[in-house]
């Protein structure tokens, strides 16, 4: 079905439009999930959220490996956002897989999603818009999300909204966000993602300088999985740990495996069923 979007131009005009719609749509759906970040786009959508008046809670996916300001932030600002965790952080699962890369975001669906499917909530708003990528794009404003760990149906109430609509709405009205946009950073994601990887390694350089901690850390586990798995017989695209990790930073598919990759398994059936 096409979703026919009025014309709205102004911040203001978006916010109220999205009070209204998160109004119409979740009024009688009991306490909603909001996914939350600390994040521009999380803290519009909890503001939307608390404006709206409906029953609802903040849900954080601890990563372990995001930014200490912002989890500082977080708990700070949203004392009442609660904090979900995996059951293998993400160094224990690096220690029994291969290193992320856009190919094998193993670590979104464990350290990310997968706490948060085992929530009960049925509904859920999630801070997504349409600008951040085509494949966003064509979620639709309303979808519904299946698979065998979970069933439920997302709501995006900012989908329009542009970056500049967010900073603009911050401002107005006065939310504080993490210190970390100040210091340059746009995201405020894992520190070590396989989306930094970049040609001049740039991004990577940047978060090194401010955590080096964490990528001591991550070289050393890629070093000991490295030499582990060669050890066991598997034979490496690269020669040595180092080769292979000056080639991550700088390449979102970076080889791990001499052997080409085998396609992504997939975790159940999912689904995005436009329903307006
Ligand atoms: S490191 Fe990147 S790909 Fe992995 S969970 Fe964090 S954001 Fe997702």
């Amino acid at each position: 079905m096409v979703i026919l979007f009025p014309e709205i131009d102004s911040t203001e005009a978006l916010a109220r439009e999205a009070v209204e719609w998160v109004r119409d749509n979740l009024s009688d759906k009991g306490e909603i999930f909001v996914g939350f970040s600390g994040g521009k786009d999380s803290i519009v959508t909890a503001e939307i959220m608390r404006r709206s008046g409906i029953p609802f809670r903040l849900f954080y996916s601890a990563t372990g490996i995001d930014p200490p300001p912002v989890v500082r932030f977080i708990r700070r600002e949203y004392p009442d956002c609660v904090f979900l965790r995996p059951t293998r952080s993400f160094w224990k699962n690096l220690a029994v897989n291969v290193p992320p890369s856009d190919r094998l975001r193993w670590c979104c669906t464990a350290i990310k999603k997968a706490p948060a499917w085992k929530m009960p909530h049925a509904h859920r708003v999630m801070g997504i818009r349409a600008e951040e990528s085509p494949r966003r794009k064509a979620y639709g404003r309303v979808n519904h999300f299946v698979n065998a760990e979970t069933d439920h149906w997302q709501y995006y109430p900012i989908f329009r909204w542009k970056e500049w609509n967010l900073w603009e709405f911050i401002s107005e009205a006065n939310l504080s966000y993490p210190s970390v946009y100040d210091d340059g950073f746009d995201r405020v994601g894992c520190v070590i993602c396989p989306y930094h990887s970049e040609p001049s390694g740039r991004l990577h350089a940047m978060y090194r300088d401010r955590w080096p901690g964490f990528f001591r850390l991550w070289e050393k586990e890629i070093s000991k999985l490295w030499r582990k798995r060669q050890s066991a017989g598997k034979k490496m695209y690269h020669k040595t740990p180092g080769e292979f990790l000056a080639a991550w930073y700088r390449n979102q598919s970076a080889r791990w495996y001499a052997e080409a990759p085998t396609p992504k398994k997939k975790i159940g059936q999912t689904t995005f069923d436009e329903i307006q």
